[in-house]
């Protein structure tokens, strides 16, 4: 038994009059407040109804509470669930009683509609499912007698059964955990079974992915409207736009032995909070309607310059094509160097069989970067071709000369196909321009590797895959919980989105 201090009483310290230093013996009973038998907490509801009318106070959970050690302070998880889904149930249940009371007569000619007996009904909230009875009505015999011959009025309220918050927080935690882990989070803290909802959760958030997904308007295979002298007619924009697009791959669950490719991007102007893109490559029917309205989003103007950092790749490029007209495709440094630096660790391998050969393709190496660096095309292209057919020329036994001449090869007409989007990337750079840094393959690690590259987590399908990535960009740019809020406009007025603001941030 803990010693209190009896003699300095808190305020507010139920501990009654001063009592003397105690002196514990055996058989003394405890003082009144030191470890006597465990409080009672009752929670009591109350509704006011919107008509003023005070309800009862019910009370709707109790617990009983000891006081001894650290974990008997305040609610237990079990507690606190028990809580919530009680206060839950209760509010629940009166605003639906209500809401079906008030329709009961005929919204036409006011009668009063017979009643046909009611059906079970389950809401699913963060507080826990809800069981309501649905009441059922006879159509009204002002009605024609095409429409249903029964209605329910509560199925106009939660005609998903879903509460938008539910689905808000399902959607989220589902864009950043697997389907299980993300089922399980909900469960440890809210009062939610968790047995099966792994499948719940998993529908859930694929339903509010096709439900954006509906929203996206067509597709164009141009969205440049107007012409050159109503985009000179606009406001200045807000300055350039960076985004940067990459390929990934996941696996093909039907059929493991393939795989998918995913495009990924990431929008970044100067100053507005960036934004995140994904589709799966070759299943989406919008690709460059997609790309168009989150540059859209970020305030894109006819006349604002936007660069388009690429690795070069002939889809990606293509989608860049005809989004807007001051646009550049410019090829991504990271991905030159990328390429670069492969080749450098072939030519270094060839030294065990030739030093000479091997030193002279590092050099010629050192000058195509250089050159490429510095916009000098024209001589990077002789370069790459002397630097190519030197490879190609290579008589030695070095195990891994088949890949470097391909890497070779490829390497060559990445450069000749992009020669148009090759830049002065020294100068870009001085000048403080994003030239790389790496924005694109960050992105594709940031929005594919976490949740769809390991094995374990794939989500199968290119449908589940696209639209998982669709709440997933979402999730990461923090324009997931703004989505809702339009979609529910009550959810606005709520203060409790600390997680999307932390996101946004
Ligand atoms: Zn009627």
């Amino acid at each position: 038994m803990p010693r209190m201090d009896q003699n300095s009483p808190k305020p507010g310290c139920r501990t009654g009059p001063q009592l003397p230093t105690p002196v514990f013996v055996e058989s003394s009973p405890a003082p009144p407040g030191i470890g006597g038998r465990p409080m009672r907490v009752s929670i009591l509801l109350q509704i006011t109804g919107d008509d003023g009318a005070i309800g009862p106070a019910e009370e709707v959970t109790t617990f009983e509470k000891a006081n001894e050690r650290p974990e008997d302070l305040g609610l237990s998880i079990a507690e606190g669930k028990a809580m919530l889904a009680a206060v839950q149930a209760r509010t629940v249940l009166v605003q639906a009683t209500t809401w079906s009371q008030r329709r009961r007569c005929c919204p036409a000619c006011g009668a009063r509609r017979r009643s046909k007996g009611s059906y079970p009904l389950v809401f699913r909230t963060l507080y826990g499912d809800v069981e309501l009875d649905s009441p059922r009505l006879h159509r009204c015999p002002c009605q024609t007698t095409d429409g249903p011959a029964t209605v329910s009025p509560l199925c106009d309220l939660i005609s998903s059964h879903v509460a938008p918050e539910r689905l808000y927080l399902e959607a989220r935690w589902v864009s950043l955990l697997p389907y299980a882990a993300a089922a399980g989070l909900l469960a440890d803290v809210l009062p939610i079974a968790s047995g099966a909802n792994r499948t719940t959760v998993r529908e859930h958030a694929l339903r509010v992915a096709e439900r954006a997904e509906a929203e996206l308007g067509e597709e164009r295979p141009c969205f440049i409207d107007g012409c050159p002298a109503e985009w000179e007619a606009l406001p200045i924009p807000e300055g350039r736009i960076v985004a940067a697009l990459d390929g990934g791959y996941v696996r093909n669950w039907d059929d493991r032995k393939s795989n998918f490719e995913l495009i990924v991007g990431r929008s970044v102007p100067e100053d507005r909070a960036p934004r995140y893109l994904g589709l799966v490559h070759g299943y989406d029917r919008k690709p460059k309607r997609r790309l168009f309205e989150v540059l859209k989003s970020q305030g894109l103007q006819a006349n604002q310059d936007v660069t388009f950092l690429t690795d070069g790749g002939e889809e990606v490029r293509a989608l860049t094509e005809l989004v807007t007209p001051e646009a550049e495709h410019v090829l991504d440094w990271f991905h030159i160097t990328m390429r670069l630096t492969v080749l450098s660790q072939y030519a270094r391998g060839v030294a065990h069989h030739d030093k000479a050969k091997s030193a002279r393709l590092l050099a010629a190496l050192d000058s195509i970067k250089w050159l490429l660096w510095h916009g000098n095309q024209y001589r990077a292209g002789e370069e790459i071709a002397f630097f190519e057919d030197d490879v190609d020329d290579l008589e030695v036994s070095y195990p891994n000369l088949g890949k470097f001449k391909r890497a070779a090869h490829e390497f060559a007409v990445t450069i000749a196909s992009n020669a148009g989007s090759l830049i002065n990337y020294g100068e870009r750079f001085r000048s403080g321009e994003r030239i790389s840094s790496c924005l694109a393959e960050s992105t594709v690690n940031t929005v594919i590797s976490k949740r769809f590259a390991k094995r374990q987590q794939t989500q199968g399908t290119k449908r589940g895959a696209h639209l998982l990535l669709q709440t997933r960009t979402r999730t990461l740019d923090g324009t997931l919980r703004p989505l809702f809020e339009r979609w529910y406009p009550g959810l606005a007025n709520d203060n409790g989105n600390e997680a999307a603001q932390a996101d946004a941030a």
